[in-house]
């Protein structure tokens, strides 16, 4: 049987890799200040920042003082350039040349520019899909930081997350040693926290705070004690919105066993 996570192949995945550069973040902006000299200039008015295009980051009067680095055409749809301390942008693309516009305008300092519009090859997919699996299975997707929490990011990485969950609940022994997480999950946690790291816990209690102050949901058999609804509600509102809150509370902890399922 194949091991589609497993073998040096997937061990030895280089990010970035010496020919096609990252497929995936940490991605370092050596020039962040950096911004083409045509965007600069007063445009009607304004200043620049019409969409920077490929020709005047090319230009090589106007280049920045460090050398920017290569963004492979296998990539994870997701802006993984850093942008603050060790966090990535984090905006996430259905396409590439989307993500390559968005990469121009906002951290033009960062990727080569280029403009190629070759499909892309074996010898550039392969070793960039096991440097993806393998980023994945090492839980750096999971709790990478970011910015703009991209959830569960681009199609791509969450159909790469969803076949690596399914591959786990199927392998005893690969889940023993890696896991059975795989998406960054950015679901509310009811329970207690998590032992995720970091950057994932970090959201998720945002998340539990907000979740708490929007629907405080009291004990069993507290709510005739300490009535919560606003005096401006008229009685007939009242048994309503008390319905409404228990049959929220009824819900969440079968989303929550379907999640954790
Ligand atoms: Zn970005």
């Amino acid at each position: 049987m194949s091991r589609p996570y497993e073998g040096a192949r997937i061990d030895n995945a280089a990010n970035p890799h010496h020919q096609w550069g990252y497929f995936h973040g940490p991605i370092p902006n050596n020039n962040p200040d950096y911004m083409p000299n045509s965007q600069r200039e007063t445009v009607g008015g304004k200043k620049g920042r019409t969409p920077v295009k490929v020709a005047e980051l090319q230009d090589e009067t106007d280049i920045p003082d460090n050398p920017r680095v290569k963004l492979s055409k296998l990539n994870t749809y997701v802006c993984d350039v850093v942008v603050d301390g060790d966090d990535m942008c984090g905006k996430t693309f259905g396409q590439q040349p989307a993500l390559r516009r968005h990469i121009r305008q906002k951290h033009p300092g960062a990727i080569d520019p280029v403009d190629d519009r070759s499909n892309l090859d074996d010898s550039e997919s392969i070793p960039g899909n096991n440097a993806l699996k393998l980023w994945i299975r090492s839980g750096g997707w999971r709790r990478a930081g970011y910015v703009h929490e991209p959830g569960r990011g681009s199609h791509k990485m969450n159909k790469m997350c969803d076949t690596i969950e399914a591959y786990a609940a199927a392998n005893p022994e690969f889940a023993a040693q890696y896991g059975t997480k795989f998406h960054r999950d950015p679901v509310p946690v009811m329970s207690t926290p998590s032992k995720r790291r970091k950057s994932a816990a970090t959201y998720n209690s945002d998340n539990d705070k907000s979740n708490k102050s929007k629907s405080p949901s009291p004990p069993d058999g507290s709510a005739s004690k300490r009535p919560r609804v606003s005096s401006k509600v008229p009685d007939t509102d009242k048994s309503k919105v008390a319905a409404a809150r228990k049959s929220s509370r009824v819900t969440k902890p079968i989303k929550k066993g379907k999640t954790t399922a």
